[in-house]
């Protein structure tokens, strides 16, 4: 009879309550066994609070939760002891790149390192894979990749550009016609540029400078502009806050003019914070997102050449983080997520430190949970917080917030068992991803993902996955509006 932890494994023990007898089953079970419950005396409820209780699975689904932590009915359960059980992260802007630029990262490889991270749906972004996802066939064709290579459960976004807006098939099969826009991405082939109409064209943002912006904007006029390629500075002061705002504020201007639910994308500048909280003030149908690099990297910390620091937009100051921490505390950011956007080390350009003509990514999809928890926790926010940011609000900007992002009856059986307190450090042979260049090699972080269960299977576990990938493709009904 024993229940508890040996070693760095959870053990599994079998409750028969009319005998009141205990015996252990499997003290490691096989990974991608059906899991029937999970029970821990740290369960992220549904309620915002966090305690004891028992999580029943059905058909891959949450059954009952129970509070307290007492199992009702005959089964097996998987025993995390004092270990965080909370919703799988839901990460909704991640570049998979497959098919076309696979060898920038892949199904197989992005989803693996999602479930390592605790990171049970991903949202993959119709850039860069080649062809976009921007029609239907195109989407088919993304959808048959996909197929038999997800870990985890995967869903894409739509892309609209001018000519598809009308498209019902893009949206009716891919996403529900939430319009997404961006301040600025890296310069591609395929990008993205929504025009509602012929007569609004001079106002509507452009994710690209129509000239080049070096010392752009008023503050920047009298002071000489810094030219060294492998100077991080040279890089930023080309992308100035202005930009980003200007855009943004396009962006709330459609918003609120039209009432149509917009969403800004990786929020770099605290500048564009007051555009941002007026709008929503106001009633515009408005969410943001901020990603993990800009609230964890800091301009001030690049190093000279360290072109594994480069993303668009630009990380920012350390003052400018601290505001983004402030409005992420505040409500006015609404999510964090990876934007991971990974490519090969050669377009990375580490051999010349070149930061103009490195491509502009940071991977971090495995990593998204311990870099939100670390900075996080030492700020004051609470384990529900890290579900409502990661979690639940995520899941319902993707229409998925009726499915994910809770622990509650009827909701997947997507969680996460993890260790709040343990701390590891990022090393190369324990990165996921395709391609393991990431600014956060070598970091030490807090919040050690356990185990990972999607859709009721048990999908990772300490370094190792199920033999079968077990995540679904998700089509999403448009007919709803959950902003
Ligand atoms: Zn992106």
């Amino acid at each position: 009879m024993a229940t508890g932890t040996r070693g760095s494994h959870m053990i599994w023990f079998h409750e028969n309550r009319d005998s009141s007898c205990f015996s252990i089953l499997n003290a490691d079970m096989e990974l991608g066994s059906t899991v029937a419950a999970v029970k821990s005396t740290r369960v992220c409820l549904g309620n915002q609070q966090v305690g004891p209780a028992v999580i029943l699975i059905r058909d891959g689904k949450i059954h009952q939760v129970l509070p307290g932590g007492e199992v009702t009915e005959d089964v097996e359960v998987l025993d995390a002891g004092d270990s965080v059980v909370m919703p799988g992260i839901v990460d909704c802007h991640v570049h998979v790149n497959e098919p076309g630029r696979t060898s920038w990262e892949g199904f197989w490889t992005a989803t693996r390192a999602a479930a390592a991270g605790g990171v049970t749906t991903i949202v993959d972004m119709p850039l860069n894979s080649i062809p976009p996802t921007t029609t239907l066939a195109n989407l088919q064709e993304k959808l048959r990749e996909a197929t038999g290579k997800c870990f985890v459960d995967t869903a894409f976004w739509g892309g609209v550009i001018p000519g598809n807006q009308k498209t019902p098939s893009v949206c009716r099969n891919s996403q529900h016609g939430t319009v997404r826009t961006s301040a600025h991405d890296p310069g591609r082939s395929g990008r993205l540029q929504v025009l509602p109409d012929p007569q609004r064209r001079g106002r509507v943002p452009s994710r690209e400078p129509r000239r080049p912006a070096h010392c752009h904007g008023a503050a920047e006029r009298n002071r000489k502009c810094p030219t060294d390629p492998q100077q991080y500075d040279t890089f930023l002061q080309s992308r100035p806050d202005i930009m980003e705002v200007e855009a943004i504020r396009s962006v709330v201007q459609l918003c609120t003019e039209y009432q149509v639910r917009c969403h800004v994308v990786h929020l770099s500048s605290a500048q564009a914070l007051p555009i941002i909280q007026e709008a929503k003030k106001g009633g515009a149908p408005l969410t943001v997102e901020t990603t993990h690099h800009y609230l964890n990297l800091s301009a001030e910390n690049v190093p000279t050449g360290a072109t594994q620091f480069k993303c668009c937009p630009p990380i920012r100051s350390s003052h400018n983080q601290d505001q983004l921490w402030a409005a992420l505390k505040a409500g006015h950011i609404d999510m964090v997520v990876s934007d991971h956007s990974p490519c090969t080390a050669d377009l990375k350009k580490l051999d010349s430190g070149d930061f103009t003509q490195a491509w502009g990514g940071i991977s971090s999809l495995q990593f998204g949970l311990p870099l939100f928890w670390s900075s996080a926790s030492q700020k004051g926010f609470q384990l529900v917080d890290a579900v409502r940011l990661m979690c639940q609000n995520t899941a319902k900007l993707c229409g998925l917030g009726q499915q994910k992002g809770r622990l509650a009856p009827g909701y997947d059986a997507d969680l996460v068992i993890w260790d709040p307190e343990r701390e590891f450090e990022i090393k190369e042979e324990g990165i996921h991803h395709k391609n393991k260049m990431t600014p956060y090699l070598g970091v030490s972080l807090r919040g050690m993902v356990k185990s990972t269960i999607v859709g009721g299977h048990l999908v990772y576990r300490d370094g190792s996955f199920s033999a079968e990938p077990l995540g679904k493709t998700l089509l999403v009904p448009p007919t709803h509006d959950e902003a």
